[in-house]
């Protein structure tokens, strides 16, 4: 609620006249094609009374005619309406958003090599855009067809219309709130589900639970599958609500209009219309209820708004506050990375995320970091990149804090996330987005590192292959190593892969994987992961559990004395 004062209700004023007349005409469709049906029904019935002369009938032709015409112009000239105003809209957010990051301009390009940030603002508020055509314009349309359909049946017999306006409220009212509701509460069993299914994994190799010692392996993985099982059923509920909801709506619709045809058949005989009527007003419920249904739909997309306007939000609470004038060091070739008793706080009384953490990271070591949701993978992440600035302790990257290095930490640390953005251009100026200056050659090496060649040069346009037109044609495998090629084009010397392989299947994921240590072989890889694939690559694992290292080792290590480890190791290999 708090996200929609801040990032819609403004819009909305500064925008009202487009708004209104949007609704307006989104009104006038639907009334076009009420009278439409209407005129039809009358011209129906009509025509087969064998009229005796042809004029009876001239004037609904015409009219039909008019109708038919109107519909399809009101709509167009709605849908015009609606795209200039949502244009407006996120051109204006867009341009708001620019002027409060531009202070921080160099910050906020050099994100824009790693592209995430700029990714984000892009698709969300591209998402946005769904807010205002897919649901808000729908719903206020509906709320006045609504409201206009009960006041014009109110002239004929109230009391219909009464009737009329509770049927159509449970569409317009009981159904979209109950699937908002709904869904909300399914999406969250689904998260939950997933953050346990996670946590009971790492607990099980850091040895809260007892399940190897009891001797109770076999009744731990039958849990674990339990859980995964779990979170499919969810999704599955999901799909399941939206079927019967649309059947449900169907026979409520069919109701409706045994309802009116009933009615509108009675007030014939009482005489209050002409029978020739009886098929025009039956007809006229299809329009109307056409433009009700889909608010359903409509309404429960909102926590998907959400979820984009908290990134948005997220993004200006993480923009760092313009630093000291300090000119910021320049990218050193290998550096050692030294963490000292490092916390981090969030809020003051809050248990801090991450809580006197010390590691020595030598350049070329490959670590990965393990630990349950919120045990403060990505807090360290944030730290490492100088993002957030330590409540105490330190992390000094070649003897210097991460924040010394500015905009040019970007030179020194690489990041890899669970999805990258690629921009809508070519692939090559995708991965040149790593290197403005680098050749055709030094592209070309990169795409055979991470084993896109022969792929690419099969495609009719190699490298200059639109991204976007190749959209269905890059798996998410394949997007992840254009990402990659990107960071070995920038050459950092220390990278981080951040659940790099979430979202791939096994097979994919190993291979990655692979192509990922060979070609890093060089670096310091720094990997988070929930997984324990690729583990045996690493010279060092830890563990994190509430901000803290609670427990590291090299693979063979923890192999020979981590009976858990050892079986989820296997467990996790398949
Ligand atoms: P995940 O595996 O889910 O990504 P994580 O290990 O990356 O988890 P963090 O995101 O670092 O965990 O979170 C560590 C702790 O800090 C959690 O308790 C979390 O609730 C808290 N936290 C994270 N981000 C914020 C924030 N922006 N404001 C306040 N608390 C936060
Ligand atoms: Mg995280």
């Amino acid at each position: 609620m708090e996200l929609f004062k801040l990032y819609i209700q403004p819009y909305l004023k500064q925008y009202k006249w487009l708004m209104t007349i949007t609704v307006l005409l989104g009104m006038m469709t639907v009334l076009a094609a009420a009278l439409l049906n209407f005129t039809s029904g009358y011209l129906i019935t009509r025509a087969s009374e064998m009229p005796w002369n042809i004029l009876m009938i001239y004037v609904p032709v015409v009219l039909v005619r008019a109708f038919g015409i109107a519909r399809p112009v009101a709509r167009y000239f709605e849908r015009l309406a609606g795209h200039n105003a949502v244009l407006k809209i996120l051109s204006t957010m867009r341009v708001n958003l620019y002027d409060m990051l531009e202070p921080q301009a160099l910050f906020v390009r050099s994100r824009f090599q790693t592209g995430d940030l700029l990714g984000t603002l892009a698709d969300d508020i591209e998402h946005l855009q769904d807010a205002y055509i897919r649901t808000i314009f729908p719903t206020i349309t509906a709320l006045f067809i609504l409201l206009y359909s009960v006041v014009a049946l109110a002239i004929y017999d109230w009391l219909f219309a009464l009737w009329i306006g509770l049927c159509l409220s449970v569409i317009v009212f009981i159904y979209p709130i109950f699937s908002l509701y709904f869904l909300k509460k399914k999406q969250m069993k689904e998260k939950e589900s997933k953050g346990k299914q996670y946590q009971s994994l790492t607990d099980a190799v850091l040895g809260i639970s007892d399940w190897v010692i009891s001797g109770k392996k076999d009744r731990f993985i039958r849990k674990y599958m339990e859980m995964s099982e779990k979170t499919h059923e969810a999704k599955r509920e999901i799909a399941f609500w939206n079927h019967s909801r649309t059947f449900q709506l169907q026979v409520i619709t069919g109701l409706i209009l045994v309802f009116v045809g009933l009615w509108a058949g009675h007030q014939a005989t009482l005489g209050n219309i002409l029978p020739t009527y009886i098929a025009s007003f039956a007809l006229v419920t299809f329009p109307v209820l056409e433009s009700l249904v889909p608010v359903s739909h409509a309404v429960e997309r909102i926590p998907t708004y959400e979820e984009s306007l908290q990134r948005i939000d997220s993004i200006k609470r993480t923009v760092p506050k313009q630093n000291d004038s300090l000119r910021p060091i320049e990218r050193s070739e290998r550096p050692d990375i030294e963490i000292n008793h490092l916390s981090y706080q969030y809020e003051a009384g809050r248990d801090p995320a991450v809580k006197s953490l010390s590691l020595h990271v030598p350049f070329g070591q490959k670590i990965a970091i393990l630990g349950r949701s919120g045990s403060g993978k990505s807090t360290l992440l944030q730290l490492l990149l100088g993002v957030r600035s330590s409540t105490d302790g330190e992390i000094l990257i070649d003897g210097e804090k991460p924040e010394r290095y500015g905009e040019n930490i970007y030179d020194v640390i690489g990041v890899l996330n669970q999805k990258p953005y690629l921009f809508a251009t070519t692939v090559e100026n995708n991965i040149r987005l790593g290197k403005e200056q680098a050749t055709k050659e030094d592209i070309e090496r990169v795409i055979r590192q991470v084993g896109l060649d022969e792929y690419i040069h099969s495609l009719p346009k190699g490298m200059d292959t639109q991204m976007e037109e190749a959209g269905q044609r890059f798996s998410g495998g394949e997007r992840q190593r254009i990402a990659l090629a990107r960071i070995l084009l920038k050459d950092t010397p220390i990278v981080i892969l951040d659940e790099p392989t979430v979202g791939l299947d096994p097979a994919t994921e190993r291979d990655l994987l692979s192509t990922m240590f060979s070609v890093l072989q060089d670096k310091t890889v720094i990997l988070i992961t929930h997984h324990l694939i690729g583990l045996e690559n690493m010279d060092k694992i830890i563990f994190m559990d509430h901000g803290k290292i609670k427990m590291s080792g090299t693979h063979k290590q923890l192999l020979e004395t981590n009976e858990r480890y050892r079986q989820l190791y296997y467990l996790d290999r398949g």
